[in-house]
């Protein structure tokens, strides 16, 4: 079993098989040895955790997470990866289960019932960018028990997930993700460290699960409903861009009635609002209903 992490045993292994990279997929491998300690670390991976991996590619990382977890349960889409894992890379490890499925179609709650008596679990994780939004919103919105979520994203979308009002990069993502967790930005990856070298750089976020949000609502759905509405139209008002929204049926009147009540302007637009106010934005919607 060749120890991957380097671009020599990386070429060997794409040659043996014969693989050529799928840019559906959004296949970037990591060939730093350095960077994947340091992932390994920031997520804080024990030999008691039970660790869900997210495109495991020929195994790069998996292997690291497989010398420091109990238990890690791989996901990968790419069929002809699988014999690439099955039959090299991982065939030294008995503690890995290797599943060749979409995540998006996956449910991941019964894995994690499966394979941890339903306990929290870890994500790790070097996503494919073209999807990383539906994957960490779906693993939220499923209340799938959660540990933390560590994971290799594009350095862009890292910083929108941490930021808040008044910024350009704020956004459903950055709401979303803080009403679920805590984000912070672990390290920073240049992209030399993947084969092949993508155009932009990326970053390692962790988001750490809060016990509980930060905001009460009466309704989860609402809020994501409102606050989706809210930024699908960027430059309309709030009311404007609520108004319009398929979906959600709301009343232009009952917006104007609920931003007079929190004491805001009728001309604000969705991007001025913290999570706070959303959330007092939808008990003041939801009471409407
Ligand atoms: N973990 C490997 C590494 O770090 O070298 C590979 C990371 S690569 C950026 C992303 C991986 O996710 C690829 O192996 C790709 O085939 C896989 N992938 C893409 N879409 C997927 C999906 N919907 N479900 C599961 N895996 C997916």
């Amino acid at each position: 079993m060749a120890t991957l992490g380097n671009p020599t045993n990386t070429i060997a292994i794409l040659q043996k098989y014969q693989f050529n990279f799928q840019k559906k997929y959004g296949q970037n491998f990591l060939i730093d040895a350095n960077i994947l300690e340091k992932i390994i670390d920031a997520a804080g991976v024990c030999e008691t955790d039970c660790v869900l991996e997210i495109g495991p590619g020929i195994g790069t990382m998996t292997q690291y997470l497989c010398e420091h977890a109990r238990e890690v349960v791989a996901v990968e889409i790419d069929r002809k990866l699988i014999p690439i894992l099955e039959q090299d890379t991982l065939s030294a490890y008995d503690n890995v289960t290797i599943i060749n499925e979409d995540i998006l179609k996956l449910d991941v709650n019964a894995i994690v019932q499966d394979k941890n008596n339903g306990k929290p679990i870890k994500v790790v994780a070097n996503l494919p960018y073209y999807i990383t939004t539906p994957i960490i919103m779906g693993l939220f919105e499923s209340h799938v028990p959660l540990d933390s979520i560590t994971i290799m994203v594009q350095k862009e979308v890292a910083e929108r997930m941490q930021v808040g009002p008044g910024t350009k990069d704020y956004g459903a993502l950055s709401l979303a993700v803080q009403y679920y967790a805590k984000p912070e930005v672990m390290l920073t990856v240049p992209a030399s460290c993947f084969m092949p070298r993508p155009n932009i750089d990326s970053a390692v976020i962790k988001l750490i699960r809060h016990d509980k949000p930060p905001v009460v609502v009466p309704d989860e759905k609402l809020l994501f409903d409102i606050i989706r509405a809210s930024f699908n139209q960027r430059r309309k008002t709030l009311v404007n861009a609520l108004a319009n929204a398929t979906g959600i049926r709301l009343e232009k009147e009952s917006v104007l009635r609920a931003l007079e009540k929190m004491g805001l302007s009728f001309t604000i637009r969705g991007e001025a609002l913290t999570l706070e106010e959303f959330a007092a934005l939808t008990q003041y919607i939801y009471g409407e209903r």
